[in-house]
């Protein structure tokens, strides 16, 4: 309200303003920084760089090392060849991965933002080919400025053109971990690459030279998910890259040969190299913002200047909340590292570690599904011996070839058959194995047809018998459980049991009958009928 109430004086209102919806971008030209943990930068970009570009290049057992075959389902890392049944790995990598960035924000902010993000790196990467190409900041600065010239346009087209050979060359690498890329280089050559190998070379490409060439801190500031939720990993034990305020401030020039005591001023001298520095443009002296990715330039920056001005280094240093509160030493700091969180996080980070590296050494090679055949399930294929039909699917998960033999056991007299054996499957291979199961079904016909299922098992060569049992007592009609056991040949130590199910249908072979279709009941159990002709077909639908 203006004026008393009542008034009828005109209302003023505030007068309107346009207010822009974002931010107009300031180009940033960070200044080159030497130091201890610009080292570590560029150390970490050396080798995840070396392990990206390099990897796909190495040979194992005569394939690539390391191949994610996406058209086969199969993935190669050097000797371990996962499937997709083995997707249980692949969820353990990514809690791993989560439980790691959780316990290192904890213990050291956004070290992976300062050191190890692909987008740090790349820009890395392209700001050094920028400064070669066309100078330190200020040149940059006054190139920016100046007006079109063949001088200008030439540095700009030679660092266009090295930030796109780089940027191509990381799509594809990184097309290289799914198809084989020895292979896609000469697909490159002959230039008979196939549409999603070109689609994927040229958006990875593309998304290298946007994010690092010119989106830059952009990425960091408006479209990485996690530097707006970092905050809630951090408490007040959290390194985090921060500016000594008491020590520094009032801050102020001076000449190196003035006191900075007697003059009454703190330790900053104002030059403003942190900022200058700095990747995303901040001024980490206002305080911890979210847009530093704790790369620790700043930190190298301002040494140089207190070396220079003779003042003790860490001026910006890494530091906890609690340090600054408290006046803590390194090594105060280093304790409280050990605290609840950092314990339970490294605990459960070891313990889910050492249980899939177990996992993994132990992991059988062999590998099977037991499908019941849908199309029969149980028929006679002489009076009391009863057949079912399965296929079996069997994996060599690893790089040795083997042999394996196929045995069932659970019912009596129960015997494989339709299938030779022993089964040879290649390296990283799988099979799928059509077989038939007998079972003799009653007292007074077990041992003859016993006997003449073996005497076809015989003739056929086929069954190694292994399992078959003799012991006599009416089989009930419906589902019984059965084992299967398939075992290597040569490594009895590979072995798997897979349990499934056999269906007896009505004993109606007596009076020259076999039953009908069975139907499955809604507990799984079958419902058998007694009609029909021996011989005939007697089951449908599928069960394991
Ligand atoms: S404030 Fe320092 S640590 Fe943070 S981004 Fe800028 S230079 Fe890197
Ligand atoms: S680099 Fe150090 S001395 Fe220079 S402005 Fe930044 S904090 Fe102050």
């Amino acid at each position: 309200m203006n004026g008393p109430p009542g008034s009828l004086a005109p209302k003023l209102e505030p007068p309107s303003q346009e207010v822009a919806l974002y931010e107009i971008r300031k180009r940033i030209h960070p200044r080159a920084v030497h130091g201890w943990f610009a080292g570590w930068r560029w150390t970490l970009v050396f080798l995840t760089q070396a392990i990206f570009y390099g990897l796909p290049w190495l040979s194992w057992n005569g394939r690539q090392a390391v191949l994610f075959d996406l058209a086969a389902r199969k993935f190669y890392i050097f000797g371990a060849v996962f499937w997709p049944q083995d997707v249980i790995y692949l969820a353990v990598l990514l809690i791993v991965a989560a439980l790691a960035l959780f316990l290192f924000t904890a213990i050291a902010g956004r070290v992976w933002c300062g050191y190890a993000c692909p987008q740090t790196v790349y820009t890395e990467i392209f700001l050094w080919i920028e400064r070669r190409i066309e100078g330190e900041r200020l040149a940059r600065i006054r190139l920016d400025a100046a007006r079109w010239s063949l001088d200008k346009l030439v540095r700009r087209a030679v660092k266009h053109v090295s930030w796109l050979a780089v940027a191509l060359w990381t799509g594809y690498t990184f097309v290289g971990y799914f198809s084989p890329i020895h292979d896609l280089g000469v697909s490159v050559l002959t230039r008979s690459l196939g549409p999603w190998e070109s689609f994927w070379i040229l958006f990875y490409g593309f998304a290298t030279y946007g994010n690092a060439g010119f989106m830059r801190e952009q990425v960091c500031k408006y479209m990485c998910p996690y530097a707006r939720f970092q905050s809630v990993m951090f408490d007040k034990d959290t390194l985090v890259i921060t500016y000594d305020r008491e020590r520094g401030e009032p801050r102020g020039a001076r000449a190196r040969s003035v006191d900075p005591r007697q003059k009454g001023i703190g330790d900053c001298v104002d030059c403003g190299i942190c900022v200058q520095v700095c990747p995303t443009g901040i001024d980490i002296r206002n305080g911890l913002q979210y847009e530093c990715i704790g790369c620790a330039a700043c930190i190298d920056g301002c040494n140089q200047v207190m070396d220079k001005m003779s003042y003790p280094r860490g001026l910006i240093r890494y530091a906890t909340e609690n340090a600054l509160a408290r006046n803590l030493d390194a090594h105060s700091i280093q304790k409280r590292m050990l605290r609840p969180r950092m314990l339970i996080y490294g605990a459960l980070l070891l313990a889910i570690i050492a249980i899939a590296a177990g996992s993994l050494a132990m992991r059988n090679p062999l590998k099977v599904d037991v499908i019941r055949d849908r199309g029969a399930l149980a028929r006679e294929s002489v009076p009391g011996l009863i057949e079912n039909v399965y296929r079996l699917q069997l994996m060599n998960t690893d790089e040795t070839p083997r042999r394996f033999t196929i045995a069932a056991a659970g019912l009596p007299g129960i015997a494989v058959v339709g299938v030779e054996q022993p089964i040879a499957i290649g390296p990283a291979s799988t099979r799928l194995i059509a077989l038939r199961v007998q079972v003799p079904v009653d007292d007074a016909d077990r041992d003859e047809n016993h006997e003449r299922g073996r005497d076809e098992r015989h003739e056929e060569g086929r069954g190694d018998g292994r399992h078959e049992e003799r012991r006599h007592g009416a089989l009930e009609p419906g589902p019984h459980k059965i084992e299967f056991t398939i075992s290597a040949v040569e490594d009895q130590e590979v072995v798997r049991h897979e349990k499934s199910s056999f269906i007896v249908p009505r004993r109606c072979h007596l009076a020259g009958v076999v039953p009908p279709p069975l139907a499955l009941a809604a507990d799984g159990r079958a419902v058998p009928g007694c009609h029909g002709v021996a011989g005939e077909r007697v089951g449908r639908g599928a069960q394991r």
